[in-house]
């Protein structure tokens, strides 16, 4: 009996947004909008992501010991995750410095703060929490190394999901680990690096030759394609009216590693991380617009 459906281990970051008429020069200085403030990361998206949909979910992370942790915290309370795991100090908060210019576009400049520090000694200290999840999630917001040691310490009968963001070259035990590899179009083009080819049933055996178990590819408004060693299909979308496609990706993922949990198969998990990805892209903003089980439903 597990007490979890799914441990995410990955970053949790304070955004710091700011709207510019545009971007500073060198040595200058232009006023921008009032702050805003929201919890972000790629592990705290997914974990809020899933704990939303009704999944028992458990974070894995650290923030500082400082006003940012202490919102992540609370968020990730709020939406039902159990913060167990979420590990204090040692740097500050992880923070994404973001601007935004009237068309839309961002800059962003990353501190990864605590989420460097996550450190394979904090996966093997947290072996019962990996023991207690049914499925283990991760991305590449923390170091690589602390992701291999998750590999590792898996428990015997846990499934890992990986989505590689930011992309890089993966070890092969990482790789070998994979069931799903979750990526978008550009993620799958950096990891096959020239070889990748135009069309996303090539970048799916060309993901699959690298040693994951599976693939699943995000296509945006296509949906995705879902690839193992027997066969690759696509799953198409559902057509909603997007408004922001911030979090997308880490709401698909989150559904899809719960569904798979829950033992569906690759291509009923992500039949409905579709529904649950275009949910997302209704709303404003990345935590702010997952979706309820019951709003999914609705679609
Ligand atoms: P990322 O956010 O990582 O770039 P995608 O853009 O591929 O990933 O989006 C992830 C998933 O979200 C897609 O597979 C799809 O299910 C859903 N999605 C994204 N954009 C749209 C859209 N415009 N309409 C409907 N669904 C979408």
């Amino acid at each position: 009996m597990y007490d979890y459906d799914l441990l995410v281990v990955g970053s949790a970051n304070a955004d710091l947004v700011i709207g510019v008429e545009r971007r500073p020069g060198p040595g200058e200085t232009v006023l921008g909008s009032d702050l805003a403030v929201h919890p972000g990361g790629k592990g705290a998206n997914q974990a809020v992501a899933a704990a939303r949909l009704g999944a028992r979910t458990a974070l894995l992370a650290r923030v500082g010991d400082d006003g940012h942790g202490r919102l992540l915290l609370d968020s990730q309370r709020a939406a039902g995750v159990d913060t167990v795991g979420v590990l204090t100090g040692g740097a500050p908060t992880g923070v994404a410095l973001i601007t935004v210019d009237p068309s839309g576009d961002n800059s962003i400049v990353v501190s990864p703060g605590a989420n460097a520090r996550l450190t394979p000694a904090d996966v093997r200290a947290a072996k019962v929490l990996l023991a207690s999840a049914r499925v283990v999630s991760a991305q590449l917001e923390i170091p690589l190394e602390t992701v291999a040691e998750v590999v590792r310490s898996l428990a015997d009968g846990s499934r890992f999901v990986l989505n590689p963001s930011p992309p890089a070259a993966l070890p092969a035990e990482v790789l070998a680990a994979c069931d799903p590899l979750v990526v978008n179009e550009h993620e799958a083009r950096v990891i096959l690096g020239g070889s990748a080819g135009d069309a996303p049933e090539e970048w799916a055996a060309g993901l699959l030759a690298l040693g994951p178990r599976s693939v699943v590819i995000t296509l945006g408004a296509e949906g995705a394609l879902v690839a193992d060693g027997g066969s690759a299909a696509r799953v198409s979308s559902v057509k909603v009216a997007a408004v922001d496609t911030t979090g997308a990706g880490d709401a698909f993922t989150a559904a899809l590693a719960w569904r798979l949990g829950r033992g569906e198969d690759l291509w009923t998990a992500a039949a409905f991380a579709v529904r649950v990805g275009a949910a997302a892209v209704m709303k404003e903003g990345a935590q702010a617009s997952f979706p309820t089980f019951e709003e999914t439903q609705a679609l």
